[in-house]
Formats: structure tokens, sequence, C-alpha cells
């Protein structure tokens, strides 16, 4: 007969349990956390974060995904908040910090219905009502910009701004948008295409567009030419040397013309790599590895131009630019392989040298060569021409922009609470909550840049009520104005992606009422970000 005793189920005794609503303020506070950790980097007078890595590497940068990729982050909530800024990041390229800092607020106001004994499940179900009636609203309130290629700059300018960029904004934008219109076909973009190249010489001022691709190494040899037009490019991925034995070798020799000997091979040998080469048609290669003192030799006699240690991402630019195809057995080299460019150039950037390959037969191949005096200053450029360059193509592809500077988070937010009152259930409170941390955006920007973000809320939400759908708080006149007509615009993408993404890491954190966390996990969770430290009540 079977036992009648209920059935007891033992987790193992490595594992932590936390329930109900523990576990729910657990993993609100951690995700709270992490919204916060990057609020002050957020809009145009937004601080930047110095990051050490455990290498004592530096990293000084204003961007939310970088920030929060860079910091250990341990907590699961927290983890999953991390992934709304990567996936808002290789979404749209822009807007991480806006999203997670949604995502926080979202959580945070869910906390206080919850403390009114309303459950999860219902505000769950109000913020996904809130969320799809946002995308209702911002394809309304978004502006179709079909021919506007003036829009563009604007675009290009607001995502670069507070990005420590401020000096050179305007020459970055013409960059941006010249290089985004020279690779969309059909407005379809793959920024892809766009290689962004460092070069620690000069001022950020001379960062410029190279039509072609820029390769960080120079020629091997001095004696071959540091110009080639007209280049035929033949791209090699194994090493032009003799192959080494694998296990050692013995060779016995037993006279001196036997070494001779031996010592002539080789060089033949070396020799007919280079005859190869030659023959195929090629006058510039470019080698994925190492290229042997003597072939080096005959490259030079022969006139070829040729780079060895080319970075594999690097021979796949120059395949997709050229034309060329990459080879690994010389034997397959024949001129069918081979690439074609205008010209194949070293050019000396103070000590070092990079190559050009400009006019290639694909025009889509373009580099940024970004300019700067350090590697901190440059990267931080890096990032701030990628959001730009992010943001234009999204406005190329979708053709649908919104005011920023808080403008179109206001109007989603009032219009939000007039749908919230006509609701009749108790998910009603859940929109109003989701209309209120719209207002996070506005009001953080006005902190960040010193004003008083109650006066600034209040002045929009007048404002707004006013009929004046486009009125933002431009962080440089510190009004609030219509910020459209100054050209403070934003892809809508950013905004929907924003939204949706928050709000699905926000409804699956209040779904969560069970942790079970095996020991050497919980190990390890107090690590909250920036160092914060667990607060009570947390472990
Ligand atoms: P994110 O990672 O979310 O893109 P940013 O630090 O780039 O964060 O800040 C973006 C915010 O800054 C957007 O809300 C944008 O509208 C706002 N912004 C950009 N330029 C201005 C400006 N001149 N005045 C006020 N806000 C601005
Ligand atoms: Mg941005």
């Amino acid at each position: 007969m079977a036992s009648d005793k209920q059935p007891i189920y033992i987790l193992p005794e490595s594992t932590e349990r936390t329930v109900g609503r523990d576990a729910q303020r657990n993993n609100i506070l951690a995700a709270k956390l992490v919204g916060e950790a990057v609020k002050t980097t957020l809009g145009p007078k937004g601080m930047d974060k110095m990051l050490v890595d455990s290498l004592g590497e530096i990293i000084v940068t204003n961007d939310g995904v970088t920030i929060l990729e860079e910091m250990e982050i341990e907590h699961p909530a927290a983890k999953m908040m991390v992934e709304i800024a990567k996936t808002q990041e290789s979404e749209v390229g822009d807007g991480t910090t806006t999203a997670v800092m949604i995502a926080g607020r979202l959580l945070e106001n869910a906390e206080k219905l919850l403390d009114k004994k309303i459950h999860p499940t219902v505000i769950t179900k109000g913020y996904t009502m809130a969320a799809e009636r946002i995308k209702l609203l911002l394809n309304q309130l978004s502006v179709d910009v079909t021919g506007r290629d003036d829009v563009l700059k604007f675009v290009a300018m607001t995502a670069m701004t507070g990005k420590g960029a401020e000096s050179v904004k305007e020459k970055f934008s013409d960059i941006i948008v010249e290089s985004v219109k020279q690779i969309e076909e059909n407005d379809n973009v793959d920024i892809n295409n766009i290689k962004i190249v460092k070069s620690k010489n000069n001022r950020i001022e001379d960062t410029e567009l190279i039509s072609g691709i820029v390769i960080d190494k120079e020629r091997v040899a001095i004696d071959m030419p540091n110009k080639v037009e007209g280049a035929r490019i033949a791209l090699v991925s194994d090493a032009l040397e003799l192959k080494t034995p694998e296990s050692e070798a013995k060779i016995s020799v037993t006279s001196p013309e036997q070494l001779q000997n031996f010592v002539e091979r080789e060089e033949h040998m070396l020799k007919q790599v280079v005859e190869r080469i030659k023959n195929s048609g090629a006058n510039v290669i470019f080698c994925q590895k190492g290229i042997d003192d003597v072939v080096q030799y005959y490259l030079s006699k022969n006139n070829i131009y040729a780079c060895r240690r080319v970075a594999k991402s690097d021979m796949e630019n120059l395949a997709r630019a050229t034309g060329a195809k990459i080879v690994s057995n010389l034997n397959e080299l024949t001129k069918e392989q081979l690439g074609n460019s205008r010209s194949v150039e070293e050019v000396k950037q103070g000590d070092e040298g990079m190559t050009y390959v400009k006019g290639c037969i694909n025009p889509k191949a373009l580099t940024i060569l970004i300019h700067g005096g350090s590697d901190h200053v440059m990267d931080e450029m890096e990032r701030a021409i990628k959001d730009g360059l992010g943001d234009v193509a999204s406005v190329i592809k979708t053709k649908r922009i919104v005011p920023g500077a808080g403008a179109i988070e206001i109007e989603l937010s009032r219009r939000l609470k007039a749908y919230a009152n006509s609701l009749s259930g108790r998910e009603q409170l859940a929109v109003q909550e989701f209309a209120n941390a719209l207002e996070y955006i506005p009001s953080t920007l006005a902190e960040n840049a010193g004003l008083d973000p109650i006066d600034v809320l209040t002045e929009l939400k007048s404002r707004h009520d006013n009929q004046e759908q486009n009125a933002g708080i431009n962080i440089f006149s510190n009004q609030v104005e219509d910020v459209l007509a100054e050209g403070i615009i934003e892809p809508a993408k950013i905004k929907t992606q924003a939204i949706s993404s928050a709000t699905e890491v926000a409804v699956m954190i209040l779904r969560i009422d069970d942790v079970l966390a095996s020991r050497s996990a919980k190990g390890r969770m107090p690590q909250m970000p920036g160092g914060m430290g667990m607060p009570p009540g947390m472990d």
C-alpha cells in the first residue's frame, strides 16, 4: 500500500531559497540599484564614470552599456537589467541608460503597489497594457521624416551630446551622416561596413572619413614601394615562411657542401613563394601571419607591397572591400583570387605607419579614422560615434523621429495618465505608475544639469497641458522650449525599444516569487553594482 504521507522534497544542501515577498524585495532592490548606478550619466550634463578593472585598466565613460558591461554584477536580477542594456545596444546602438533607468523605476513604483497589497499579476497586467498603449502613442506622436535628410545631422548631434565630443560634434556629425548615406541601400544600412580605426597622434579635430580601408600596419620592409597605384591585392591567411617541423628535427650535415646545399634549397623554396605571388599578378599582399626575411627581400626586389600579421577581421574587411578571396595555400593563388583598389599606400602617423587601401571596388567600404592624444579620449569618441551611427542608421531605416530632452516622455506620460483614468480595474494604478516612471527621464536630465527637477517637471507638465507637445528641457539654454525646433531629436526606435525591453524585464522580475540559488552563487551575491554593498536584509 502506498504511503499516505505527504512527499517531502528536500533541496540539496547547497541550495539557498528565498520566497515570496522577500524574493521580490530582494530582486527589485538589486534592479533598482542598477538603474541608479547609471542615472548620473544621463543626458548632456551627465557625469562620466571611471571604471578600473582587476588588472588596473581604466575606462572613462558616459556610456550606459559600457558601464554595465564592465561592472562585475553578480545578482541574478541585476544581471537581467544588464541584458536590457545589451539588447538596446544591439537593436539601436543608443538609449541604454534610458532603458535601464525606466526598468529600474518601473520596479521601484511596483514596490509601492505591492506595499498597497496589489497583486503582482495585476501590476504586470497593467504594465503590459501601458506598454502597448505607448506603442500606439509613439506611432501617432513620432514624426515622419521621409526625404528629410537635413534632420540626420541633428539626430547625430543629439546622440553625441554630452559624450565629451562637444567641440567636434558638428564635424563628427557630418562624418557620420556622410558615411551612413554612402552605405545605405534602399533604406537599409549595415553599419558594420564602417570600420573605426584609432590613431594616436594629431587632435580629435583631425578625425577623418576615408573611403576605403585603413589597416593598422605598415609595410614590412623599407625597400618596398610606399605607394602602389592600380593595386592588385592578394590576401593570404597562411605564413609566408618555411614550415618549422612540429617535433624537433635533426639534420646531420657531414660536409660544408651539404650545409651550403641545404641553405640554398631553403632559399630556393622561399624564392619560389615570391615567384608564385608574382605570377599571380599581385603587386600588394596582405598576410595574416608572418613573412620570412628572405621572402621580404624578394618581395621588395619585385616592387611588391606587403603587410604581415594583419588581423583576421581586417582580412575579411579587405576581402569585402576589394573583391579579393582569402587563400590559405599559395598554390591556389591565381589572378582570379586578387582584389583591386585604386591605390595602396603607407601613411605615417607620428611614429607608426598605417596602410590606406583607397578607391576599393566596393564603394561601401569606409573607415572613420579617429585621431587623438590619448587612448581614453579616443575610446570615448569611438563610443560617441557609434551612438551617432546607430541613431542615424535607425532613422534612415524607420524614418521616424521624436523630440528628445524629455519632451516625448512627458507627452507619453500625460496621455498614459488619461488612458489610466479610462480604465476601471486596479490595473489603472499600475498604468498610472508606468506614466510616473516616464517622468524619471526629464527629471533626471534636469537634476544632472543642476536644475531643480520639481520645478522643471511642473513647467513641462503645464506646457504639455497647453498642447505644447514638443516642450522639453533644453540643457544648453536651461529653458523649457520646443526642442524639435531646436534640433534635439532622436530616433523613435530608441523609445519603442527602451519601453518594450524595460517592460519585459520589469514584468519578468515581478513574476518571480521564489529564488533558488546554489550556495556558491550566493557567496558572490553581495557584490552589488558600484561597490554599494548589500543593504541590510538582503543576504
Ligand atoms: P542614453 O544612454 O539613454 O542614450 P544619454 O546619456 O545619451 O543616455 O542621454 C540621452 C538623453 O539626453 C535623451 O533623453 C536625449 O533626449 C537627451 N538630450 C540630448 N541632448 C539634449 C539637450 N540638448 N538637452 C536636453 N536633453 C538632451
Ligand atoms: Mg545616448
